[in-house]
């Protein structure tokens, strides 16, 4: 894999699925389209790099797939939770090194946990999430849960915070926020110093409880 893509594949070509399948190739990464259903598997040949009709559920399919050199496999399987469950068990066992997978519930996720999936992902309650910040405030560009209670939030700066510096804002003694870096333009200013003055348009990147980072967006923003 030395020097060779980032290569990825998607398996589950259901609504999140074919989302995450479309998303990379427009990105112009290479993605491997895998599903069990042959329409899907047709539809997405124009979405993808490959498409294959496959039941990931058996090993010696997984494995006539090459999926093993894969950096990120992405599980999208539902509804067929056992089939979910079989399928990461079978890349991680075969030392996929990231394996990613859509959770149906908490009981799935649990298992998924065990068997040991990289990241679990639960499309509605996290877009849930993100979408309940977006209603608190337009200005909050991305919003990533860290812990329970902690949160790592991208806001753009409004008119309101232009043209003072992070210490007359007072950021971290009244909010108990950080700011860890402003994108500003395409420069990335990573740790700013206290007499940064913030720009309008900046992008700053914060980490704070999530009842802190809320007081500051409502406030500030
Ligand atoms: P979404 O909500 O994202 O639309 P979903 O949660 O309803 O999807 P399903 O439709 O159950 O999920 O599954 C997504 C896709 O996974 C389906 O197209 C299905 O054909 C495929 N799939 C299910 N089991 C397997 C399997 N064992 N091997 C390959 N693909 C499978
Ligand atoms: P503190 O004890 O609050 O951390 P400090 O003694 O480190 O402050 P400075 O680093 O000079 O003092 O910063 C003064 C104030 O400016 C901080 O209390 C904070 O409110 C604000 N500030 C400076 N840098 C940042 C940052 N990156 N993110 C958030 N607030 C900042
Ligand atoms: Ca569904």
């Amino acid at each position: 894999m030395m020097g060779s893509k980032v290569q990825y594949a998607v398996i589950g070509l259901g609504r999140f699925g074919g989302a995450v399948t479309r998303e990379l190739f427009n990105m112009g990464r290479e993605v491997l389209a895998i599903d069990a259903n042959e329409d899907l598997v047709r539809e997405y040949s124009a979405y993808s790099t490959h498409a294959m009709i496959a039941n990931t559920t058996d090993e010696a399919t997984i494995k006539a797939l090459g999926i093993k050199n894969f950096n990120y496999v992405i599980v999208a399987i539902g509804d067929d939770i056992q089939a979910s469950i079989l399928t990461t068990l079978i890349l991680k066992e075969i030392g996929v090194e990231n394996v990613w997978v859509k959770a149906q519930n908490e009981y799935h996720h649990k298992v998924l946990e065990k068997i040991g999936a990289d990241r679990i992902i639960h499309p509605e309650k996290d877009m849930g999430t993100r979408i309940a910040q977006h209603l608190v405030s337009q200005h909050v560009i991305d919003y990533i849960s860290l812990t329970e209670e902690h949160s790592m939030m991208e806001i753009k700066a409004t008119d309101k915070l232009a043209g003072k510096t992070l210490v007359e804002v007072n950021i971290r003694q009244r909010y108990r926020c950080t700011v860890v870096a402003i994108w500003r333009n395409a420069e990335l200013i990573m740790t700013p110093l206290p007499g940064e003055v913030i720009q309008e348009g900046d992008i700053l990147m914060m980490i704070g409880k999530k009842s802190d980072l809320t007081q500051f967006s409502e406030k500030e923003l």
